[in-house]
């Protein structure tokens, strides 16, 4: 123990001459580490008696304590020393400005979906969701196409060796809603969905918005009115809206929904290509087959359902006029949308 004194000027004289941090700590773990010389000396206590031991012991610690406060300060000079050069160099430059962290914010589209299903929330629906890898029996047998079927060829189906496939329409959701829970029923059901098919208005991924309910005495009137209701909410505009004959294998009668254009009030303009008028939906009353399919009394229950895509929903309310900007990921363009409200 007569040495202490020594060993302790010693150590303060090893972290004076300490020119870096590196070094500084070298010389921290060779005294104060596991096996350091004062530690070491800590553990020689128990060769001592009892009655010396507690003296020893704190002399011990107090010459720690000069050692780690004396490290303390060292590694404090040294790191201010390397700020300094570092200035002086002027690998620094502390005018510049920081890079600063920005917030995110919702995609277009994702915002378009949640501003959707909170309009349909009020009016009663429900939101579902089903799987996008499907069947063949929920994609299209079921939705009354069965194989060979002309309709399937429209699809451009995105097959799996086993058979199943990538959804090609939300549709499928109306069976397994159907099946889950019978009628009466009012859902919506939003999601991706796929085809293969890529040019300046198609994307093999898109967003696909499922409309369906069924109930006793629902009629063609109730859908046009709760389209319509839709669609004066979704955009903040007394839009009109009429309907045209259409064909879908799984409605009938089937109809064609055009709103009047939200851009030029119905006078004309490139996005409604001067007729005043936009293609948003497609509609209808359920097929009898598609209600039976799913375990529905056809008899008893009547329904309707549509379809319409989110993207264009989208597009036509941010007035974005390239569909491809949606999935780019863009932030010039996303950016955009961070702080505008649904
Ligand atoms: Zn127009």
């Amino acid at each position: 123990m007569s040495d202490l004194a020594a060993l302790t000027a010693q150590a303060l004289t090893e972290v004076a001459a300490c020119q870096e941090l590196a070094a500084l700590e070298d010389v921290r773990v060779r005294w104060l580490g596991k096996k350091g010389v004062l530690t070491e000396q800590l553990k020689g206590l128990g060769a001592l008696s009892a009655s010396e031991r507690p003296a020893a012991g704190a002399r011990i610690n107090q010459a720690k304590e000069s050692l780690q406060a004396a490290l303390e300060a060292r590694r404090g000079a040294l790191a201010q020393e390397q700020v300094e050069r570092e200035l002086a160099s002027g690998t620094l430059d502390v005018t510049l400005p920081g890079r600063g962290e920005e917030p995110g914010g919702l995609h277009p589209v994702t915002k378009a979906r949640l501003r959707i299903e909170a309009i349909f929330r009020g009016a009663g629906f429900e939101v579902a969701a089903g799987p996008e890898v499907e069947d063949d029996f929920h994609n299209f047998e079921a939705l009354n196409i069965p194989a060979n079927h002309p309709a399937r060829a429209m699809h451009d189906t995105f097959y799996f060796a086993d058979g199943r496939l990538l959804r090609t329409h939300t549709s499928p959701v109306q069976i397994r809603a159907l099946k889950a829970h019978g009628a009466p029923i009012a859902i919506i059901a939003p999601g991706r969905v796929y085809r293969n098919d890529s040019d300046m208005t198609h994307s093999p991924m898109f967003h696909q918005l499922e409309g369906l309910v069924v109930g006793e005495n629902v009629s063609f009137a109730n859908m046009k009115a709760a389209l319509h209701g839709f669609l004066k909410a979704f955009f903040e505009k007394d839009v009109g809206i009429r309907l045209r004959p259409s064909y879908f294998p799984f409605t009938e009668p089937s109809a064609e929904v055009d709103m009047s254009c939200v851009f030029c009030e119905g006078r004309g303009c490139r996005t409604c290509k001067h007729t005043g008028w936009l293609e948003i939906s497609g509609c209808g009353m359920v097929h009898p087959n598609v209600l039976r399919a799913s375990g529905v009394d056809a008899e008893r229950f009547t329904g309707y359902a549509f379809g319409a895509g989110i993207d264009r929903l989208a597009m036509l309310r941010y007035g974005v006029n390239d569909l491809r900007l949606f999935f780019e990921s863009d932030l010039r363009f996303l950016r955009q949308f961070r702080t505008l409200g649904a």
